[in-house]
């Protein structure tokens, strides 16, 4: 059975050691909750940094044995590592960057070269435990080179990779030195997690413009391994925060609270220190609103907590001055006797006490620059049991994605944040019911256990897809028995796709025209009276009798437009009307003219927008707009668009290749039957195949074919082992 090893920066646990005793404490962080059903189960594990440095080799022993006991290996660093690694390259080169605050990101070889070798000690404890078959799930920047240094050292192994703050733009990516190694390292796994679409989305990008390998719907596929990228939200542990929230705990805190604070209307804003968060513009926008809203003067206060973190870092510091200073200025500029406008706590509390804060807090302010997901705003709507209160949200929050029913708010618009503050203020009791029911039955829904399962999930989903195209594959044994049929057969039929099936693509025609071995190959088939031979192809008729018509062979051109049997004339089944293409004509020149590198190409029932010289990413948005508009215009039409590689293709419906195929399987009766094609439009030849056929898709997108083979080039080597004697 195979075994899930959690990897993180930090364990779930924090060490202390006082009066030369190590003190254990668990972490309840939500991850933590998460995660607890996983990696206490069974032989499977939680690798991770303890939290704390120790230089004896007697207590690093100690707390890997007392850790062993709760299914946890530690991995151990010392002061200048950490400094290196976690507070140098972590967080003061990839958190922000990737938050896009580029102008803090250090950009230092040696720091990175300290985030190497972490990475590579990470590594050689999961060598150490792992077994094959295992499971590997690896979290967050801090291990970003881990995923592919762990597939060199395991090849075999399945690792999902997650990533818990956002992935930026190509734009910003691009300016990190270390860029692709980083991309590389995340491509080792075998799944690849973000909280939102926009981060997948902005990795994809830069896997394609960086790497310059594409992807098909989130699928990339890498030195013959088949990678996939989602979006997996993560949720809170929404009974632990509702549960919280009707303790009597925190109805004693609340109530102790209310008597100190008055009667008055509360907000809370609840972050940890850091530039992200957006706090000092969130100040700024509370200084305003009391100016345009004079009415709210001694009627609200502002409960705001910062929670200490890397208050040692030169931005960090300036950031609590900031923050210290602006607190000052608008309590004492506003504050009276008999009201306080802010609350100002820099420490944290417990979970009763941010229960309290949650349930008392009429608004809850939350207004990041850029955050991977935040879990405060799911928390507070978590503990909403009375239904009232509201969310004012910025939507540079991944969980802004989710929740659509807070008030959203640009956090750079100081003057947005005023009014949202006013309406949040005024909305009457019914309405904030509304929203936040909506926004409860999602996030109970949504909650920590259910992202682990559909992470796992789909992990599992994507080793079966990775397991099926394994099996699948045309090795030398497949070859063989293939042979064996071919050899035993006295009539045989093989359908051949031509670009990209029979030669690699190109769009000059010089260069995508059959060489002297491919002629060769098609000869000998030929030659064969047992065979018939049939190119399936795109291609116009023309083209193909210019590069083919010498041969003893059959052509299908145009995908099932025109016909031909060797030694006689082009025929075509088809009587249609193509008189459509005078009203599609000129969108298709209207997308030529705003694409460079694009053209139209014109058969007689289809037209076909081609790309594959366009700048990547335009092309790709161009094929996006161009298909809805064809789509738009061709309903009702019998028309069809396809999308395919580099190409955007609108043609009759009826013409179709398994349409043609079918005319040519009826004309007799065949012992072997094969067919072989690349893409979708070779998806129905293989439909069209009765089940004892073989059939085989070149590359690696999952198809209708039986079988796979990775390119052109063995598909040769396959048709060239058939003819040998
Ligand atoms: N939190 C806490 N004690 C506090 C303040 C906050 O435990 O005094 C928790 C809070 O409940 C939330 C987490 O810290 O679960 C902050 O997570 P979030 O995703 O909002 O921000 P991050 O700090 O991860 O960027």
């Amino acid at each position: 059975m195979s075994n899930i090893i959690i990897v993180s920066n930090r364990l779930p646990i924090k060490i202390e050691k006082a009066n030369g005793e190590l003190i254990y404490k668990t972490s309840e962080g939500g991850l933590a909750t998460g995660l607890s059903s996983v990696y206490k189960q069974g032989k499977n594990v939680w690798i991770g940094w303890p939290g704390i440095v120790l230089d004896k080799n007697k207590d690093k022993n100690d707390v890997s044995r007392d850790l062993k006991d709760e299914n946890m290996v530690p991995v151990f660093f010392t002061d200048s590592e950490i400094e290196m690694f976690y507070e140098g390259f972590s967080n003061a080169t990839i958190w922000p960057l990737f938050h896009y605050f580029n102008q803090f990101a250090i950009y230092d070889q040696s720091l990175f070269d300290a985030y190497r070798k972490a990475n590579q000690r990470f590594c050689d404890s999961i060598v150490e435990v792992a077994e094959p078959g295992d499971i590997i799930w690896i979290h967050d920047y801090q291990l970003l080179l881990l995923p592919e240094m762990v597939r060199k050292r395991l090849p075999e192994i399945r690792i999902g990779f997650f990533q818990h703050i956002p992935f930026p733009s190509y734009e910003a990516f691009r300016l990190l030195p270390w860029r692709r190694e980083i991309l590389f390292g995340m491509l080792g796994a075998d799944l690849i997690g973000f909280h939102t679409y926009d981060d997948m989305r902005h990795f994809l990008s830069s896997v394609s413009r960086i790497a310059a390998i594409p992807s098909t719907k989130g699928v990339i596929n890498i030195d013959s391994r088949h990678v996939e990228v989602d979006s997996f939200p993560m949720g809170i542990d929404y009974q632990k925060y509702s549960d919280a929230a009707s303790s009597p705990e925190t109805l004693k805190r609340e109530v102790d609270y209310r008597t100190s604070i008055g009667k008055q209307k509360l907000m809370v804003s609840i972050d940890r220190l850091d530039y992200s968060k957006g706090i000092p513009q969130r100040l700024m926008a509370f200084d305003l609103f009391f100016e345009d809203h004079p009415e709210f003067l001694g009627l609200v206060s502002l409960i705001l907590i910062v929670v200490p973190s890397r208050d040692n870092v030169g931005e960090y510091k300036r950031l609590k001055e900031e923050i210290d200073l602006l607190v000052g200025k608008i309590n004492g500029k506003l504050g009276t006797i008999h009201w306080t406008p802010i609350h100002y706590f820099y420490r944290s509390f417990s979970l009763h006490s941010l229960s309290a804060f949650y349930r008392m807090a009429d608004v809850a302010l939350v207004t990041p620059m850029r955050d991977g997901m935040n879990l405060v705003c799911k928390e507070y709507i978590a503990s909403k049991l009375d239904q009232r209160g509201v969310l004012i949200l910025s939507e540079m929050a991944g969980s802004a994605k989710e929740l659509s029913d807070a008030i959203l708010i640009n956090p750079n618009d100081i003057n947005q944040i005023v009014e949202a503050i006013y309406t949040a203020l005024t909305m009457p009791p019914d309405d904030q019911k509304a929203h936040i029911s909506v926004m409860q039955e999602s996030l109970k829904r949504y909650n920590i256990h259910h992202w682990v399962k559909i992470f796992m999930d789909k992990l599992n989903e994507v080793i079966e897809t990775q397991k099926s195209f394994a099996t699948k594959i045309v090795d030398k044994n497949v070859m063989k028995v293939f042979k064996d049929q071919y050899d035993k057969a006295k009539k045989r039929i093989l359908f051949l796709d031509y670009d990209g099936t029979l030669t690699g693509f190109h769009d000059l025609p010089s260069k995508a025209k059959p060489d002297a071995e491919l002629l060769e190959i098609l000869e000998k088939l030929a030659n064969d009276k047992r065979n018939k031979i049939v190119i399936i192809s795109g291609r116009d008729r023309q083209t193909l009798e210019d590069w083919l018509g010498k041969l003893d062979i059959d052509i299908i051109a145009e995908h099932g437009v025109w016909l031909k049997e060797q030694g006689k004339k082009w025929n075509t089944i088809f009587h249609m009307r193509n008189d459509w293409k005078d009203e599609f004509r000129p969108i298709f020149e209207s997308y030529v003219d705003r694409t460079p590198g694009s053209f139209v190409e014109e058969k007689d029932y289809s037209l076909v927008w081609h790309y594959r010289k366009v700048e990547t990413g335009l092309g790709e948005l161009r094929t996006r707009e161009l298909a809805s508009h064809l789509r738009y215009m061709a309903s009702n039409k019998n028309l069809t668009v396809m999308e395919g590689d580099k190409v955007v293709e609108i043609k009759n419906s009826e013409v179709n290749k398994g349409y043609a195929a079918d005319k040519w399987l009826m004309k007799d009766k065949y012992d072997f039957i094969f067919a072989v094609g690349d893409d979708w439009t070779d998806e129905d030849t293989f439909s069209a195949m009765p089940e004892k056929a073989i059939t085989i898709k070149v590359g690696q997108i999952s198809s209708v074919a039986k079988y796979r083979i990775e390119s052109y080039k063995l598909v040769r080597n396959f048709l060239k082992y058939l003819i040998t004697d």
